[in-house]
């Protein structure tokens, strides 16, 4: 059977991982000149390459270690204990054991009791559909009070969501604490986070050589203009070159609004189903520096102001060796999809956010930075909005043959890719066999 991949991000090359695994003919199509998407890596110095978006592993991702497990790179897996950060009421605090957590002074003694008691109930909750009907702001306010939510989590749903915050579900915030929780390890309850040494770099190298041993052809800078359904239930594929391509399958695992566009007939209540998903935007600046900032892997940031909406000192996963012993920030910021300041100069946002970094540490000199990228992404985080789940797509679509899977699939979670291989294994497994009972799909 012949069947087509849209997309090489960590969707579609796991989709093409599983689906040549079950003896398929596959093709993949990318529309950049290397695969990897959200995932991909970037040189930041001569030879020097690590994630372009901060990326971490949990102990709790096991489909997604399962993947690295198939692909023979769990050796390379290390977890290192790490720290969170706040920067609360001008001051950095560290938040990462029990300890901290009672020594915390932005809070009162009464407070941090009820963060806590509330952290554990969330954490207990196994059916989080209820949750999905309330707004993250009224679930947060009942379960915690308003004063804790003010202080601490409407800053961090800021962080996650920026000025789309106020739209949030309770599952979605559920489920970041679920996440949270899952950077803990059981018996020390130290907070744990992995890499794999060489980061996604060497995740997606491995999986590209491991496509093309087994036949895989992988078109790079390729993009997919259309999608026309064929005759005999074959679905065609026109190429950025105007090359048509017939296949018994497709799959596409590009963002729905890629999927529609690319999509000239598709029919206007599904279109409109796909489009009721907002996307998050990203902008996102990297620094490399001459020594790290910061002890703390994430910094929230719950004062209010700043230009970004979280600080990641990588420094403290990544080894030493993998940018020659300097360090590495991210500054990422979330908007909704109108937001303007996407549209601002690379110069104006450098401005700003060396800014905001100068207010978190005093002595920050911008002749310690070595290198710094700025980068845009139009499609991240879905919005996981009341009722999400019911505004989702099936990995069926209205016509045969014609398939897609892709990050608005993802309820009551974050965006993650343990839960992007989960469902790279469920859509291959629904079209290479689809006379299984896949009724438990979505
Ligand atoms: C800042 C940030 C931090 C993150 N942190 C973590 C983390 O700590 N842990 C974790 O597990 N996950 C993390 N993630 C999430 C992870 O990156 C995503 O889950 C994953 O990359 C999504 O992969 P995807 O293939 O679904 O989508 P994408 O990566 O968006 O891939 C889609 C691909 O399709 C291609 N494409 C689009 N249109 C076409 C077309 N017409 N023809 C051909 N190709 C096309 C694109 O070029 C792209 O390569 C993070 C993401 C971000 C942005």
């Amino acid at each position: 059977m012949k069947v087509a991949v849209i997309g090489g991000g960590m969707m579609g090359l796991a989709s093409a991982f599983y689906l040549s695994q079950q003896k398929c003919e596959v093709t993949l199509f990318e529309k950049e000149q290397e695969v990897g998407g959200l995932s991909k890596a970037e040189e930041f110095i001569p030879g020097h390459r690590w994630d372009r978006y901060y990326h971490v592993i949990l102990s709790t991702d096991s489909e997604l270690l399962s993947f690295i497990d198939e692909i023979g790179l769990s050796l390379d897996v290390h977890f290192t204990e790490t720290k969170t950060g706040f920067f609360t009421n001008g001051e950095l605090h560290s938040m990462s054991t029990t300890l901290e957590f009672i020594q915390f002074k932005p809070l009162s003694l009464w407070q941090k009791f009820r963060l806590g008691a509330g952290i554990l109930y969330a954490s207990r909750i196994h059916d989080s559909s209820r949750l999905e009907k309330l707004y993250a702001k009224n679930w947060l306010i009942t379960v915690f009070g308003r004063r804790i939510y003010e202080k601490i989590w409407d800053p961090l749903l800021r962080s996650k969501f920026g000025d789309a915050k106020d739209q949030a579900s309770g599952s979605f915030i559920w489920s970041c604490i679920t996440r949270y929780y899952g950077t803990r390890e059981k018996s020390s309850k130290k907070e744990m986070m992995g890499v794999v040494k060489g980061g996604y770099y060497s995740i997606l190298n491995r999986i590209k050589s491991q496509l093309i041993e087994r036949g895989v052809k992988i078109h790079r800078s390729n993009c997919i203009r259309k999608i026309v359904a064929g005759e005999n239930k074959q679905i065609t594929l026109i190429d950025a070159h105007g090359d048509t391509h017939h296949f018994d399958k497709v799959l596409s695992a590009v963002p729905s609004p890629e999927f529609i566009s690319i999509w000239p007939d598709i029919p206007d209540d599904y279109r409109e189903m796909l489009s009721s998903v907002d996307y998050l935007r990203l902008i996102c600046v990297n620094l490399v520096l001459k020594k790290s900032l910061s002890p703390y892997y994430v910094t929230n940031l719950t004062d209010p102001g700043f230009p970004f909406t979280g600080f990641i000192d990588a420094t403290n996963i990544i080894p030493t060796e993998t940018l020659n012993g300097n360090a590495l920030i991210y500054l990422p910021r979330y908007l909704p999809p109108d937001d303007p300041y996407y549209h601002r100069s690379d110069a104006e946002v450098l401005a700003d956010f060396l800014t905001g970094v100068r207010r978190i540490f005093p002595t920050f000199s911008e002749s310690d930075i070595l290198s710094s990228s700025i980068h845009r992404e139009q499609y991240v985080q879905p919005i996981q909005k009341i009722n999400y789940s019911k505004s989702i797509p099936s990995i069926t679509t209205p016509i045969d043959n014609l398939f897609i899977v892709n990050t608005t699939m993802i309820v009551n979670s974050t965006l993650n890719n343990n839960q992007v291989i989960m469902l790279a294994r469920k859509a291959s497994d629904l079209i290479a066999n689809p006379k299984r009972d896949n009724s438990c799909l979505p």
